[in-house]
């Protein structure tokens, strides 16, 4: 961009006009976009973005910088002089915007205040120009509310009141119906409310309410809705955000004027059709507020063809030039259009992959970018349930706009504060709301599911749901939903708090209690989508699979190997019984039998793993729990004894059983005798599943199966351990496989899952061949942290303290545990160059950590295999080295 040096430092801002606003960082997207669209020509209200810079040094200071003013005052001389208009005075006043605008669009987490300029004497001059009255106190009374709410921090609620007891005054149901008496009625009581609640804080000289609004802008960075927003949008927090002063255009500017929102695809569906809402004689929040039912583009059409027809040209040349999908804000001022905003507009996954192909084959953009363009995260939507078609839509209780797909059945709550709380008692909730503001964000966090009776497919409770991948439906106008009394109602139902229901965010309706859900249809795209992505990624994806049925879906997802294979659930169940008599028997016969036993079974379990993998790697993992998982509890043996005791039965059996329990009892389990050392202490039962494994791989290998059995080996500490057990493991496959007389091609290795192991990955790989990160261990043990009790507690706590930047058992703690990764990859690889290093932890199927794992030179991640789908679109995107554009 050509930016105008000043003389030792950059300048505080900058005319729209003035650059061609590339430079997202320093403008914010808000302000690029205003200054590309102007360098565009299109017609864009002028004005001026002061940088985020000013935002960041604000922070630091604690205040706006002074040398900034002296910059404004010059921008607003170089306006008036635009446009023939003054600040501040007649003939015709100019209005200004002052408008928030990150460099991630933060959809009405900040603020901005409108109309500003004003006062008793500016709006006399605005309606002599516009010869309205009711519009220059309509302007008035909004500057004062917004300035008052904004800039004074008055609540809100004030200025509300002195309306809605208009309103009922007048028996109308819309702002917009009140005289031009009324607004003038009201903006003399609004004065009253700011005197009374900030004496003296208002000011009537227009250069002192731009700077107020201004400083407020910039400090509405770090307000609470704004900072939750970020985190959960991984935003960072020191971006700072511009402020945007321009011109106001007037949609409330009498019939022949009004305000609207468009996309240039249908954010819900992806599908190639242009989609917009407007609202006649309104301005600004109106049309997302969701106050009046909104007209289509067609009916816009109806009312003003030539507008109409040079926004439909506009949108499309808009999405030629950004070549993605647009949101777009625009306003009517008496039949002239002007264009007040545009960025990439937020959309489902649904809407994100298909619209990402299509445009590969519309020719708009590149494999690669359309890579890019879908966040792997949302992927999970897909696979979000809906209604089944059997449930009728005749049976809804209600219905309104389709606005966020996909179903959730929760409990009623009508207070975002009452949605957190009841997620934090575990209860599933639906977020039920006449509409929603930006003061909900944690509450929309929180619930599974959100529903209003106001607002259509642009209003905030839709943009915010889209953006968060939740079900959600808008302006169900049947249901009356007073928030307050925890109260919503049709003419025939009563909701209360903690009721039951289901809402369908897919076809808009809302069901009393719960009906059947099925499973989504995943976009017929993503299969492409993800070839591409296979053609860029550099590390493999795997799955971690148990059983045959595993095995295959996540092969039919895309999956290259099974990473980890537990095998301890194979020991439940109907051969618990084996296993107990193979670890109780005293009698050194009977053990033997029972291990017997357990191995035919293994055999079975293995053949069906390898089976389905054919061709593929499969690692096997040997026992991992402690024992005492799989001996009854002593308490009861206690209580069973007791029974016996009073029935006159003998108890000999019982009280045998139960002394060798306690023999097997630890205070410590998870870091008892478990893993490795369980299979040092009783070399028989790993021996015997290897014995399985081999013999399975031999007997598949006859039956043309291509066989990559990869034995591991859990928990490993110290080399010494790997000495003693691998050793004792790779006799038993020689010989297994000596005596099929075949042979196999296999790995011997262990997990690194003990700060000790990553530490001394130089010694441990001069035995393992292979090492596989078990993060979830490695993040326990690294922090000292115990996950299932903390995520429930403490965990928690620290993340609402901000204490822990993330939860480290979700994405990989970088700094710690990840040092410890990356350590044990470059020793081990010292050891045994090429080593293959992947991770069967959790955090596989986490976008996030799959990025840290390509840093560090991973050959593959293995998560469940519904998230293979989601590994291998973030795979590829750390290979491509972006980030996801569309924040
Ligand atoms: P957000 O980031 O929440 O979308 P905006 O800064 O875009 O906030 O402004 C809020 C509303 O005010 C939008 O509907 C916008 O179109 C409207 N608005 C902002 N500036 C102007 C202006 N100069 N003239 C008319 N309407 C405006
Ligand atoms: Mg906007
Ligand atoms: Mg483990």
């Amino acid at each position: 961009m050509y930016l105008t040096r000043g003389e030792d430092r950059l300048p505080h801002l900058y005319d729209f006009s003035a650059t061609d606003g590339s430079d997202k960082d320093l403008l914010g997207g808000k302000g690029a976009g205003l200054a590309r669209m102007t360098s565009l020509g299109l017609p864009v209200p002028p004005g001026f973005t002061i940088t985020t810079e000013v935002c960041r040094q604000t922070m630091v200071a604690g205040d706006v910088p002074d040398e900034l003013w002296s910059e404004v005052d010059a921008a607003v001389a170089r306006l008036e002089e635009k446009t023939g208009r003054t600040f501040g005075s007649g003939p015709v006043p100019i209005l200004l915007s002052v408008r928030s605008g990150a460099k991630f669009s933060m959809p009405g987490m900040m603020d901005t205040v409108l109309n500003l300029g004003i006062n008793d004497e500016v709006v006399k001059a605005l309606i002599e120009w516009s010869g309205d009255p009711h519009f220059g106190w309509d302007a008035y009374r909004r500057f004062l509310q917004m300035y008052g709410d904004v800039v004074l921090g008055i609540d809100e609620k004030l200025f509300q009141d002195v309306l809605t007891e208009l309103r009922s005054d007048r028996d109308v149901i819309d702002d917009s119906e009140l005289t031009a008496d009324d607004l003038e009625e009201a903006a003399r009581r609004f004065r009253a409310i700011i005197e009374r609640e900030r004496p003296g804080r208002l000011p009537d000289e227009p250069m002192q309410q731009l700077r107020g609004a201004i400083t407020a802008v910039f400090k509405s960075w770090n307000t609470k809705r704004a900072t939750d927003y970020r985190r959960i949008h991984s935003i960072p927090h020191e971006l700072g955000t511009a402020a945007n002063v321009q011109m106001m255009v007037f949609g409330d500017l009498g019939d022949d004027s009004g305000t609207g929102v468009c996309f240039t695809r249908d954010p819900g569906t992806g599908d190639r059709v242009l989609y917009g809402d407007y609202l006649p004689r309104a301005q600004g929040e109106d049309v997302v507020a969701g106050i009046r039912n909104t007209l289509t583009l067609n009916e816009l059409a109806g009312l003003h063809p030539e507008c109409h027809d040079q926004l439909i040209g506009i949108m499309n040349g808009l999405e030629k030039h950004y070549r993605d999908m647009c949101d777009i804000e625009f306003t009517i001022e008496r039949d002239v259009l002007y264009i007040l905003q545009t960025r990439a507009g937020k959309r489902t996954a649904a809407a994100a992959v298909k619209m990402a192909v299509s445009m590969v084959h519309e020719g708009l953009i590149d494999k690669a970018t359309a890579v890019t363009r879908v966040e792997p995260a949302s992927l999970e939507q897909l696979h979000r349930p809906r209604v089944a078609n059997s449930v009728r839509a005749s049976s809804a209780m209600a219905s309104g706009v389709a606005a966020s797909p996909g179903a959730a059945t929760g409990k009623v709550v009508f207070t975002s504060e009452d949605a957190v709380e009841q997620m934090r008692h575990g209860e599933t909730v639906i977020l039920v709301r006449p509409e929603t503001a930006p003061d909900d964000i944690h509450g929309m966090d929180a619930a599974a599911g959100i529903l209003t009776s106001q607002g259509g497919k642009t209003s905030h409770a839709a943009v915010v749901a889209r953006g968060m991948g939740k079900p959600a439906v808008t302006g169900a106008a049947e249901l009356l939903v007073d928030a307050r009394a925890g109260i919503a109602s049709t003419d025939t139902v009563d909701l209360r708090k903690g009721d039951t229901i289901t809402i369908d965010g897919t076809k808009g309706l809302v069901f009393l209690g719960e009906v059947e859900l099925v499973a989504p249809d995943v976009p017929p795209q993503l299969g492409e989508l993800l070839e591409w992505a296979d053609e860029f990624r550099r590390m493999g994806v795997w799955a971690n699979a148990d059983t045959p049925q595993d095995a295959r879906l996540a092969r039919s997802r895309g999956a290259q190997g099974i990473g980890l294979a537990r095998t301890e659930h194979m020991f439940l169940g109907k051969r618990l019984a084996i296993v107990q008599r193979v670890i109780l028997s005293t009698d050194p016969k009977e053990r033997e039998r029972a291990l017997v036993e357990l191995e035919l079974q293994q055999v079975g379990d293995f053949e069906g793993l390898l089976e389905a993998m054919d061709g593929l790697p499969v690692i096997i993992r040997l026992l991992d729990p402690p024992l005492h998982e799989f001996l009854p509890s002593r308490l009861e043996l206690e209580q069973e004894m007791l029974r016996r005791v009073r029935a006159g039965q003998p108890i000999d059996d019982l009280q045998a059983m139960s002394d060798q329990v306690a023999r097997w009892e630890e205070d410590n389990p998870m870091l008892g005798l478990r893993g490795v050392r369980l299979g040092i202490h009783i070399p028989e039962l790993t021996k015997m599943q290897v014995r399985a494994i081999f013999e399975a791989a031999c007997k598949c290998a006859k039956d043309g199966v291509k066989v990559k059995p990869e034995v591991m080996i859990p928990l490993t500490a110290h080399v010494n351990e790997l000495k003693v057990q691998q050793t004792a493991l790779e006799a038993v496959a020689k010989q297994v496989t000596k005596e099929q007389g075949l042979k196999i091609e296999y790995k011997f290795g262990t997990m690194v899952e003990v700060p000790r192991a990553a530490l001394t990955a130089e010694q441990i790989a001069e035995y393992a061949q292979f090492f596989s990160f078990g993060t979830n261990d490695l993040t326990q043990m690294t922090f000292g942290i115990s996950r299932d009790d903390a995520e429930s507690g403490f965990l928690m706590e620290y993340l609402d303290k901000q204490i822990l930047p993330e939860n480290p058992f979700a994405s990989i703690d970088e700094d710690g545990v990840g040092k410890l990764m990356e350590w044990a990859v470059q020793q081990g690889r010292k050891t045994r160059p090429g080593m293959e290093i992947g991770i069967c932890g959790e955090h596989g199927g986490d976008p996030k950590s799959v990025w840290f794992c390509h840093k560090i030179g991973l050959n593959y991640v293995s998560c469940s295999p519904f998230r293979v789908p989601i590994a291998r679109l973030a795979a590829a995107q750390a290979a491509l080295g972006e980030s996801n554009p569309d924040k």
